[in-house]
């Protein structure tokens, strides 16, 4: 049987590793597996590499070195944030501002703190997904000791004014934390410009390896250490570090600040050709997100009468990955709070796809998305009781 082509379509889910970082990875599996806490000269080679990566990374987003702490990714680096912040600070006050839209990695970070006695603000957002400076500024209070807005949504692409929520925090004295998984390695990442305190980095979302991040921590930052034991990361981060994984961040890094311009402009041109077919071809479809200030890569748009989980399985058959507004993966079908914090009903939020394009794609994969998309999306509205219902 001859196999099909599949179009990955997920890259905000994950990304391939670049070959190149595999290239780059290999020895320190093989001949350089020192632990890198060893004095003689397999511990220096490891130690070295780790240090290369961590200048690699700082350089990437415009940070020192020693001001970046490798994680075991997004999640951790999330969880690192608001907890070793409200642990340190807990003496200043017990509040923290977040929004309704972020990763459940800060906001199950947050509900966490709740129980434990910190009082979580968590903004709304507008329909486009954008959240206000003013609501962040009116919601600081003398007990307020974090503020943490993603850079860019995973869902509908929306980039966050950080540049401006960071200057009110610089203003008020608060420590200010971007979830930026999303964005770096994509759009241009500067801790300086965007004025954060704390910034979360994951490997696998720009082309490096699962189950590898980093925690930008900027100079004089109190922080209480996430995991205890040696000394590693400075005694913020102990255990053995993943030596392979670090290079192939770094590697990731490297590569990104290379190209990165470039891809974000040829990702744009894919992205509104995409958008303008669908709205074209398929009617009651609109885009969520704004329709402007999104990632280079995010397509999300609702289709009204049909359900995202049964569009997604008609697309996996013609070898089409893409994702949905339901958080499938609880196995809840629960509607994604991203979508109704935008204000859609459950029923809209249900009908979301959203598809995140990457490196590999050509225009051809969209063609084809765009040839095999408004059949299904025929068939299922002629046996979809959502339909009938509203007629
Ligand atoms: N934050 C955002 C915005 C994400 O999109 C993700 C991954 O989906 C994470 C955090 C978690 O990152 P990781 O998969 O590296 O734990």
């Amino acid at each position: 049987m001859a196999t099909m082509k599949r179009i990955y379509l997920d890259h905000a889910a994950t990304t391939p590793t670049h070959p190149e970082v595999v290239q780059a990875m290999l020895p320190y599996f093989t001949e350089a597996f020192g632990n890198p806490s060893s004095i003689y000269s397999y511990g220096q080679e490891a130690k070295g590499a780790i240090e290369e990566a961590r200048t690699k990374v700082a350089e990437f987003i415009g940070a020192r070195s020693e001001e970046i702490i490798f994680t075991s990714g997004g999640t951790e680096a999330d969880n690192f944030a608001l907890k070793g912040i409200a642990y340190a600070n807990e003496h200043k006050g017990n509040h923290i501002i977040t929004t309704a839209i972020e990763h459940h990695a800060v906001i199950e970070a947050c509900k966490f703190l709740e129980r434990r006695g910190f009082r979580i603000t968590y903004l709304p957002v507008d329909k486009y997904g954008l959240v206000d400076p003013d609501d962040v500024k009116r919601a600081i209070t003398d007990k307020t000791i974090l503020i943490s807005v993603m850079h860019a949504s995973n869902e509908v692409g929306t980039i966050e004014p950080i540049g401006e929520i960071g200057k009110i925090a610089k203003e008020a004295d608060i420590y200010f934390h971007s979830d930026a998984v999303q964005t770096v390695g994509h759009i241009p990442v500067n801790v300086d410009e965007l004025k954060v305190d704390l910034l979360s980095i994951s490997g696998h979302k720009f082309y490096g390896p699962k189950g590898v991040g980093a925690l930008y921590v900027r100079k004089g930052t109190r922080l209480v250490p996430f995991v205890h034991g040696g000394g590693q990361e400075r005694r913020r981060r102990a255990g053995t570090e993943n030596v392979p994984a670090i290079v192939g961040l770094g590697k990731a890094a490297e590569l990104a600040g290379q190209g990165m311009g470039k891809e974000a402009e040829r990702l744009a041109y894919l992205r509104d050709k995409l958008i303008k077919g669908l709205r074209e071809k398929i009617d009651h479809t609109r885009l969520n997100g704004h329709p402007t200030r999104r990632l280079p890569n995010n397509v999300n748009i609702s289709v009204d009468f049909v359900e995202g989980e049964s569009m997604l399985l008609n697309l996996d058959l013609e070898g089409i990955c893409a994702s949905t507004g339901s958080a499938c993966s609880s196995s809840s079908l629960e509607p994604s709070h991203v979508l109704l914090a935008l204000g859609l009903s459950p029923e809209q939020a249900h009908g979301s796809l959203r598809f995140t394009l990457g490196r590999e794609n050509t225009e051809t994969d969209v063609e084809r998305v765009l040839e095999v998309l408004p059949g299904i999306v025929s068939k299922l509205r002629a046996m979809s009781p959502l339909l009938k219902t509203q007629q």
